[in-house]
């Protein structure tokens, strides 16, 4: 049996041998895992805010 890996779409064998299956990899899982605790929700206005920068445009 085989799928597709669903980060890189390459064909993984459906076996013992692809312990991250249906990823091709542990890097496409931890990417797949990533997709999903980050969503591209923007969040610069409160999560990336760089005080130094603004404080120093003010003066
Ligand atoms: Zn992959």
């Amino acid at each position: 049996m085989q799928v597709s890996c669903p980060t890189c779409n390459r064909p993984v064998v459906w076996s013992q041998e692809s312990p991250s299956r249906p990823f091709c990899s542990e890097r496409c899982r931890l990417i797949d895992l990533g997709q999903w605790l980050a969503p591209d929700e923007p969040e610069d206005d409160n999560g990336t805010r760089i005080p130094k920068a603004d404080a120093a445009n003010d003066h």
